[in-house]
Formats: C-alpha cells, sequence, structure tokens
C-alpha cells in the first residue's frame, strides 16, 4: 500500500503547518486486515489508533479512505470529522464534568502544593518546545527531602488529543492527598514511598489539541520542510529507529531528527535517572489494554517477564483491561516504556484508558474510578517487586519498613516459589535472603525494646519461615555478644 497522499501533502504544505492541519480527518475501522498489514500500516506512518483481529482503527482523510476501500478493505467511519466531534465533547462540558486545561492543571497542582505542603510539592522539571513549564508533583512525607524510600512515576498526556490521560494522575494526586488525614492505608502509602505525578508531559500539544486542531497527536516543533510535531512517544532514546515510527515529519508517528531531540521527552529522561524509580505508569488512550516492554520488536526477551505479567493482571483486576506485551499491539521504536525499563529498569507500564481518544466529560469519574485503584496497586508494589527487578538494589532493601518487607517476602515467594528453573531459584533465594535480613533487624529492635508485635506479625507471615531463622540466629548471636532481650522474649524465639 503506497501512500500516495504524501505527495499531496507535499503541495499542501506550502500552504504552512496551518493549513495542513486543518485537513479533515476521520476516525475509521478498515477491516479485512491481516496483522502483517495492520503493522504495514503502522510502518507507512498511519496513526493506528486500535489494532484488533482482522481490523485497525485509524486516523485517516478522506482521500485514503478511498485508497483503502479501492485496494478492497470495507472501511467503517466511526467519527467522521473528529474536530468537529472533539469540539462538540468540548461543549457539553458542565461547571463540573470537565477536562483539564494546561492552565487548570497548572494552577491545582500550584493550589494542592500549597495546601498540603507537608506532603507535596511542585517542580517544574524542564520546558517544552514552545517554552512552557512541564510541571511534576511529588507527593510523599517529608517531600523536600530524598528519602531512600521506593518511588513511582505516573504520566499523562504524551500524546496531545488523549485528554482522559491528564485526568487519571490528577485523581491519583486527589486520591492520594485528600485522604492521607483519614485514610490509614493511604497515610502508609504515602508515608513509605515517593510518587511523581507528571499529568502534562506535553503542553504545547494540549493547548493546539483543546483551542486549534483537537486530533493532534505530537508535539509543536516546527520541522524542516514546513511541518510540523514530534510523536514524543517514539523520541526516547532505547532502540530509537524506524519500526512502528517514521522518519517523515508529515507524519503523526515521526520520531524526529535524533533520539531525545525533543525537551519533552529530555525532561522525562532526565527525572528518571536523577529519582530513579522502580515502577510507572504512562497514560494513553485507546484501547482498554495495560502494556508492558519490551515493544521495539516482536518477541524480545524480557528477562523480568514473570514479574510484569504478574503485576499487569493485578492492575487488569481492578479495571478489566487487557494486559499484554506492547510489541503485541505493534511494535514501536523509541517509546517511554522500552526506555524506562531497557536504560532504567523500571518496572514501565502504558495504559491505554477508554474505547475513544476523549469520551464525553460525564465520563471522567468513571474511567478514573476504574484506573485509581490500579495506580495505587502500582505505587504499593513498587516497595515490593520494584526490589526484584535489576534496579533493585540493596539501599532501597535497607529503606524498607516491617510491613514492606514482609510484603515483599509474600510477592517474592509466590512469584517464584513453583520456578523450576534453578537458576532463577537460585537468585529468588538470594533476594529472599536480603529481605529476610533486613526484616530481622527491624524485629530485633523491636525486641531489645521488649515488644513482639512485629515478631508475632512475621510468625503470622507463611512465606517467612526463612525470615524467622536468620531472625532466630541473629537474635542469639547478639544475646551471647551483650545485647539485653527480656527472658520470656528469648525463650520465645529460641522455641518457635
Ligand atoms: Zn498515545
Amino acid at each position: 500500500m503506497k501512500r500516495w497522499v504524501v505527495a499531496a501533502c507535499c503541495a499542501f504544505s506550502l500552504l504552512g503547518g496551518a493549513a495542513f492541519s486543518q485537513e479533515i480527518k476521520s476516525l475509521v475501522r478498515v477491516k479485512k486486515l491481516t496483522s502483517k498489514q495492520v503493522t504495514q500500516l503502522v510502518q507507512q506512518g498511519y496513526d493506528v489508533a486500535k489494532e484488533g483481529k482482522g481490523f485497525a482503527e485509524v486516523v485517516i482523510n478522506k482521500d485514503e479512505i478511498n485508497d483503502f476501500v479501492k485496494k478492497g478493505h470495507p472501511v467503517k467511519v466511526l467519527i467522521d470529522d473528529l474536530d468537529r466531534y472533539i469540539q462538540q465533547i468540548q461543549a457539553g462540558q458542565t461547571k463540573s464534568d470537565r477536562y483539564y486545561t494546561y492552565d487548570t492543571a497548572t494552577a491545582q497542582l500550584k493550589k494542592w502544593a500549597k495546601d498540603y505542603s507537608h506532603i507535596c510539592r511542585v517542580e517544574s522539571i524542564g520546558k517544552s518546545y514552545e517554552g512552557r513549564d512541564i510541571w511534576a508533583l511529588k507527593v510523599s512525607d517529608n517531600p523536600e527531602k530524598d528519602e531512600a524510600e521506593p518511588a513511582a512515576l505516573i504520566m499523562g498526556l504524551h500524546h496531545a488529543r488523549e485528554w482522559p490521560s491528564v485526568e487519571v494522575p490528577m485523581a491519583t494526586i486527589k486520591k492520594l492527598i485528600e485522604e492521607y488525614a483519614s485514610n490509614g492505608e493511604v497515610k502508609k502509602l504515602v508515608d513509605s514511598r515517593e510518587v511523581w505525578f507528571v499529568p502534562i508531559v506535553n503542553p504545547d500539544g494540549l493547548i493546539y489539541s483543546q483551542e486549534k486542531s483537537r486530533y493532534w497527536r505530537k508535539n509543536r516543533r516546527a520541522n524542516s520542510g514546513g511541518t510540523y510535531g514530534v510523536d514524543l512517544n517514539r523520541n526516547y532514546g532505547y532502540k530509537w529507529g524506524n519500526v512502528g515510527a517514521s522518519s517523515s515529519g508529515y507524519s503523526d508517528t515521526y520520531h524526529g531528527t535524533g533520539p531525545f531531540s525533543e525537551p519533552e521527552a529530555c525532561a522525562m529522561r532526565d527525572l528518571a535517572l536523577r529519582e530513579k524509580f522502580q515502577a510507572s505508569i504512562s497514560f494513553h488512550t485507546y484501547s482498554e489494554l495495560i502494556l508492558y516492554p519490551f515493544g521495539y520488536g516482536y518477541n524480545i526477551p524480557n528477562p523480568d517477564q514473570k514479574i510484569f505479567v504478574k503485576m499487569a493482571g493485578d492492575m487488569a483486576n481492578f479495571n478489566d483491561y487487557r494486559p499484554q506485551n506492547s510489541a503485541e499491539l505493534y511494535p514501536a521504536m523509541g517509546d517511554s516504556d522500552d526506555f524506562f525499563y531497557g536504560d532504567c529498569k523500571i518496572l514501565s507500564f502504558t495504559f491505554e484508558l477508554c474505547s475513544t481518544f476523549i469520551p464525553s466529560a460525564s465520563q471522567i469519574d468513571n474511567f478514573c474510578n476504574q484506573n485509581v485503584p490500579a495506580v495505587i496497586y502500582l505505587i504499593d508494589k513498587a516497595g515490593t517487586y520494584g526490589l526484584v527487578t535489576p534496579s533493585g538494589d540493596e539501599e532501597l532493601i535497607n529503606a524498607l519498613d516491617v510491613d514492606s518487607g514482609l510484603n515483599a517476602l509474600e510477592d517474592v515467594v509466590s512469584l517464584f516459589g513453583n520456578e523450576a528453573d534453578i537458576n532463577v531459584r537460585n537468585e529468588v533465594l538470594t533476594r529472599v535472603e536480603k529481605i529476610s535480613l533486613r526484616v530481622a533487624e527491624l524485629v530485633n529492635e523491636d525486641l531489645k525494646n521488649g515488644s513482639t508485635e512485629t515478631w508475632q506479625k512475621v510468625k503470622e507471615l507463611p512465606q517467612a519461615s526463612l525470615a524467622l531463622s536468620f531472625i532466630r540466629n541473629r537474635v542469639m548471636f547478639n544475646s551471647a555478644h551483650g545485647d539485653f532481650y527480656r527472658d520470656d522474649i528469648l525463650e520465645e524465639v529460641k522455641n518457635s
């Protein structure tokens, strides 16, 4: 399938980017496609929004629709004029049901940072191409300090027209900070984690999408040749290249002139390198999917596949989305997940929210309620599964409290309990030992102070038998070397 329309666009571009962007585009379902043909579409730079068995949903213009039909692929028009459709969604917003804009989100983040300064702070992590601040909000106790706590990164809006992807990060912030004082679980999570939110990775794109060309996807870079925009989710530097990404500035999947050519992608990279996250979610729309790496090619071995599958499956229990490897959708080079996992060893996920780019604003509460619990799950597990990724250094283990330590033991043992591979088993044993020693240290402190509370907790955990023996040995050793324990406590530890 040759993209003859590219030639037409080239002529069109003489009129400048604005004229090009005013072209009417439709969201259509192209049928009778083999999966190879779908991959070819992506390869040719088509803006494929969703893929299914024998079909793809694609953003195209009228000429391109005719082109498909001529080639024997029936086309069902889902949204005839995307721009008008999204304008109607905007017009239908009410005072309470309303998508964030860059300005309202900025104001809200600053207000939260002011009203809840004991548990959050806002920071500009860089400027967009057009010079706007890219805001990050950190939620944690002692937000000014970089504590040795497990950290998670929650991102929205790499792609301009995917407005719901701003809402879920914002709704999660709201829950964490507004329930901190009243909800013990939330307080525990905030106190023991560092969570960074970047709800709008692509400020220029969002503004352009909300004010000018509503189905706009990329950032707003002025490319050479009169075209605009780089696809930020093709601009990351791990396996940056041409698979599922285009080298043409006209394309909606244009990957830019080089890896990290765009300031927005650089801001995310620098934040990740600085904060060393254990887990991340990047929100997009649409398809109701939970994706995990690698995405740059088919069947790329992922050493932590088991953890990804387990966590994606657990998160899917909250929102009923379909968990799958990202390349299963279609391979694409230069996306954020591949970089975060491949280079930073972050357990990185992409959520494709909703069943269309921008549902009616009356749906915002629904899709947030559906997805916020999955985000909370991830923030929690950043402290347990995060340990067993290659990023799980001892420093992180040393920061565990008793409950997180026990959760980590439970997660590691349940994940690998039935593992047949002897190498994996040995690796697990090493991790279990490290976590156990940390738990033992904490319990020992407690026992010395005359409390058996955490010791009882450990005893109740079926997976903690190894930890128990480590603790027993530690206590015996310490008591032989001068540490004082109450007699009844010493007896109990000795005999259990
Ligand atoms: Zn997207």
